[in-house]
């Protein structure tokens, strides 16, 4: 039977396991995800990495006065 050709698409509110919930579009009126890009590790890895390189460059530059 097609009774929905078109599924309803909702104004959707994703939960994510960490705690972070975002909107989107989709067919499924609540979405819970174990992983968002505030969360997945290539994202929060990338970040760690940036901060921790920019920490390593600060301590870098004061121990030898760089500017
Ligand atoms: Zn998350």
């Amino acid at each position: 039977m097609k009774k929905e050709i078109h599924p309803k698409y909702f104004r959707t509110t994703v939960t994510c396991a960490c705690g972070n919930s975002f909107e989107t579009g989709s067919t499924k009126e609540n979405l819970r995800v174990e992983i968002c890009s505030k969360c997945h590790p290539f994202y929060t890895g990338t970040r760690v990495r940036v901060v921790e390189t920019g920490g390593r460059v600060d301590k870098f530059k004061k121990k030898y006065g760089l500017k």
